[in-house]
């Protein structure tokens, strides 16, 4: 989402005149984007704008320092306490109040007192915003539907730091992914914290959930694929389980944050699924989409979490086969009702983590490795390391590099997977390709 919103950003502050630079040093305004979830995503703020101020120090000669502003959740989170720690920073602005940059920055232009803006605006963002221009250029763009979340795991800052939940309608919705067909786009990844939980109007009042949008963005024409993330298991409903089995553009890949194996520490998490819940809802998903790959989302040492319980994660891991995972220590964040509780030790954590991301990593290796011998359609994203190399995805979400010419990015073409690796597939084009005729270079 962050960077669907540092594209949101650049095309709001277009109208100021900026445009986008390829480095801090050419930059006359650098914003960083920041993410709260995690302690260490959070402290790396402080250690690049440590960075950024020294090189606004050395800078050019008469060219005057780039203003320095810091945006997303780490701002709303610590709004004030950052300023304090970092006075010199010119603009800080919370998630919802991008659509009041240029008024920030003009403010911040004119004086030398730092700008503020960690409000929660009636108005919204959304509709401030132009047409979407940056993030446009890929064969795959992000388009947020949702944003916030009300379900206030026991470990999580979101419902502070990004706030109640708010779905966007389904018009405007509709209308951006249009115009991202119009600019070339193939793959569309509809965007929420609590993405299953979309609950938009429609034109004519009606309540439209997830399936229902799904279906109208794989509808446009242009749009060939369409994912969707992530998602909180209680919230997904029998019609999007359903559109699984029965929207072709709909991907079969799924991110589906289960956090733990164990009943008690799901509780404790405040989550609304026990782990059994959590592989039915996987058996009906693979019943309507049987080669659906399945991504998911671990804490491990969350607090007061025994050896067994840890081991019921892993048995649930056993149980359902993921192609593809996130895992992570528990990191206490401020405000959160778990950062009260008495914590685990580090070691602990560590050794858990390193136990976990083993199993993981395995399987994601033999559900890479599966695939050699057959054939994927690979939509082309770009080029590769390697010259002549491209690289694109499957379906299932895995990196394909094949060699092909440069005039195949943006579409899908067959490829014969000869290799794997952890991360990554290798392929061979097969079969007649495009003649690169309404592709872009
Ligand atoms: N909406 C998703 C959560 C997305 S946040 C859900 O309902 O599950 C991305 C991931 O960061 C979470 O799934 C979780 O695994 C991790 N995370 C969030 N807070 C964390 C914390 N305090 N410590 C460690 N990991 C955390």
């Amino acid at each position: 989402m962050n960077v669907y919103d540092s594209a949101r950003m650049a095309d709001v502050l277009a109208a100021s005149g900026y445009e986008v630079v390829d480095t801090a040093e050419d930059a006359d305004l650098v914003i960083i984007n920041t993410c709260h979830i995690r302690e260490k995503a959070a402290e790396k703020v402080y250690s690049e704008l440590g960075r950024l101020r020294q090189m606004a120090r050395d800078g050019g000669g008469d060219r005057r320092p780039p203003l320095l502003a810091v945006a997303g959740c780490v701002a709303q989170a610590e709004g004030a306490e950052m300023l304090a720690r970092a006075p010199f920073l010119n603009v800080v602005v919370g998630p919802q109040a991008y659509h009041r940059l240029p008024e920030l920055v003009a403010r911040a232009e004119r004086s030398c007192e730092s700008v503020l803006d960690v409000d929660f605006p009636p108005d919204s963002k959304f509709d401030a915003f132009p047409d979407p221009h940056t993030g446009t250029e890929g064969a795959g763009a992000f388009l947020t539907v949702q944003e916030g979340c009300d379900r206030f795991c026991s470990f999580c800052v979101v419902p502070y730091t990004r706030g109640a939940e708010y779905s966007r309608p389904v018009t405007d919705i509709v209308r951006e992914a249009r115009r991202y067909a119009l600019s070339g786009v193939r793959e569309i990844t509809l965007l929420g914290q609590n993405v299953n939980a979309y609950h938009g109007i429609s034109e004519d009042g009606a309540e439209w959930r997830l399936a229902r949008l799904i279906r109208a963005v794989a509808a446009i024409d242009g749009i060939e694929r369409v994912r969707y993330t992530t998602s909180y298991p209680a919230d997904h409903d029998a019609a999007l389980v359903a559109a699984h089995g029965e929207v072709p553009e709909l991907m079969p890949y799924l991110h589906l944050p289960v956090q733990s194996g164990s009943d008690r520490v799901l509780q404790a998490m405040n989550r609304r699924h026990r782990a059994d819940d959590y592989r039915r809802l996987v058996d009906r998903l693979r019943a309507a989409r049987p080669d659906l790959a399945l991504s998911s989302d671990f804490i491990v040492g969350f607090p007061g979490e025994t050896d067994a319980e840890f081991r019921e994660t892993l048995r649930l891991v056993e149980d359902v086969q993921f192609a593809q995972a996130y895992s992570f220590k528990y990191s206490p964040r401020p405000g959160t009702p778990a950062a009260e509780m008495p914590q685990l030790l580090e070691s602990v954590k560590a050794e858990r983590l390193a136990t976990l991301q083993e199993l993981l990593n395995r399987q994601q290796r033999e559900f890479n490795a599966a695939f050699v011998g057959s054939i994927l359609p690979v939509l082309i994203d770009g080029g590769g390391r390697k010259t002549g190399q491209m690289v694109g995805r499957s379906p299932y979400m895995q990196a394909v590099h094949v060699h092909a010419p440069r005039h195949l990015k943006g579409s899908i073409i067959d490829v014969q997977i000869v290799g794997s690796g952890a991360n990554s597939l290798a392929g061979e084009l097969v079969g007649p390709t495009p003649n690169g005729e309404g592709f872009r270079e």
